[in-house]
């Protein structure tokens, strides 16, 4: 594979991700291919964001005749495209309004605003403190970061927002030590997506709910990454039976374009006036015309059938690459949104996950970490099942490697 040509390490960016990156030109399906020509089988899907492939003619005419339309208005109006996607947003679960804005992190520091201004208005000024859990991700903003307890993404930015705590995922009995009627909201996902990999026990998800009604806290779910199907249902949370006040949405939204939603419940919608939290480019023509796109198509009957059925084979792959790979542990994650644990079995401490990822990549697959030691598998909707299989049979060529 010829390498030289389609990796850089001499970028414009600040602190960009990898000291080398690769340069990619184009894709197709569930493919991407790099400036020197290689192609690679994507099992990431862009972190979770590319829900229906790459290369898309249909997608491509649905933004080129919006845009041809209007590209932009100011919030102080609004355009087909964002009513018929707020309609649909708002008609999925139990929500009475939703705000659309740009990334993941904007729709949770939405989230956050309305949840503190919901528990200042309905319960009093001094109910503020926000409870999120050790290892999840919320984002880089100030305030999402304040609810991603990790030191190496917290550290150089003390002091943060005050009043967060965090304590350990699925711990019932730490949860219910803290919770209590000062809070003003939980942060939550329920698939750590990049903290490990960690779903959310059915006990856990019981307590949790009853404790955010018993003291009328604002429960979020962060359904950023596993959101519109990435596990096999609409939204994870309200598959587990969580009621959240608060569901925010983004990765997949508008198919690889930003957008972002934060869905409110009536009690909470009813709270904001007029002015109070806005966004100049968020929920603008062309990234809801694609949304409204992408949501009809991930609403298929069919379309879903066929993802269901190819979420049982993804697993029945990944249990076989189990009992063959002695460096594999414990299989992670739901749906099309799964963890290989992967074992140090020869002592290569920091380098394990690194070196891993770039032989993958040397392989023509590309895949993600998910916490320390966590394979992070996330392919498109419209990947084939011999796809699936083909990209399986080259992780078990990396893992046999380092095993
Ligand atoms: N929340 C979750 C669960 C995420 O996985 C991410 C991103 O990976 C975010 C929030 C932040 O989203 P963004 O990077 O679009 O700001």
């Amino acid at each position: 594979m010829e390498k030289t040509e389609a990796t850089v390490d001499n970028t414009p960016f600040a602190g960009h991700v990898a000291p080398e990156l690769l340069v990619l030109d184009k894709g197709e399906g569930a493919w991407l291919y790099d400036k020197a020509g290689n192609k690679y089988l994507d099992f990431g899907s862009g972190i979770a964001v590319n829900a229906l492939g790459y290369g898309r003619e249909d997608m491509a005419q649905v933004v080129y005749n919006q845009m041809k339309k209007l590209i932009h208005i100011p919030p102080l109006w609004t355009t087909e495209p964002a009513l018929e996607l707020g309609k649909k947003l708002v008609a999925s679960g139990p929500f009475a309004a939703v705000h659309l804005g740009n990334s993941g992190s904007e729709a949770n520091e939405a989230a956050l605003k309305f949840a503190r201004l919901y528990a200042k208005r309905a319960k009093g000024e001094e109910h503020h403190k926000i409870l999120c859990f050790e290892n999840a991700f919320h984002g880089r903003t100030m305030g999402a970061l304040s609810c991603t307890p990790t030191p190496k993404y917290q550290d150089p930015y003390q002091p943060l927002v005050p009043g967060v705590l965090s304590v350990p995922y699925n711990d019932v009995a730490a949860l219910k030590a803290v919770l209590n009627a000062e809070f003003a909201a939980v942060i939550v996902e329920v698939v750590q997506g990049e903290g490990g990999m960690t779903c959310m026990t059915q006990e856990f998800a019981g307590e949790l709910g009853a404790l955010c009604r018993k003291h009328d806290i604002i429960l979020i779910a962060d359904e950023i990454q596993t959101g519109l199907y990435r596990t096999g249902s609409l939204y994870a949370s309200l598959e587990i039976g969580l009621e959240p006040d608060i569901l925010t949405l983004a990765k997949p939204l508008a198919g690889g374009l930003p957008l972002s939603a934060t869905l409110l419940a009536e009690k909470v919608n009813k709270l904001i006036h007029v002015g109070e939290h806005g966004t100049t480019f968020g929920g603008g023509p062309v990234t809801t015309a694609l949304g409204l796109f992408v949501w009809d198509k991930l609403n298929e009957p069919a379309f879903l059938a066929e993802l269901k059925e190819k979420i049982n084979y993804l697993d029945e792959l990944l249990q076989k690459l189990q009992l063959d790979c002695a460096c594999v542990g414990r299989l992670k994650g739901k749906g099309f949104l799964r963890g290989i644990e992967i074992l140090d079995t020869k002592g290569k401490g920091e380098k394990l996950m690194p070196d891993l990822l770039e032989e993958a990549q040397a392989q023509g697959i590309l895949v993600l970490r998910s916490g320390k030691n966590i394979l992070r598998i996330a392919p498109s909707f419209i990947i084939s099942r011999q796809e699936l299989s083909f990209g399986v049979e080259l992780l078990h060529k990396v893992l046999k490697e380092i095993e």
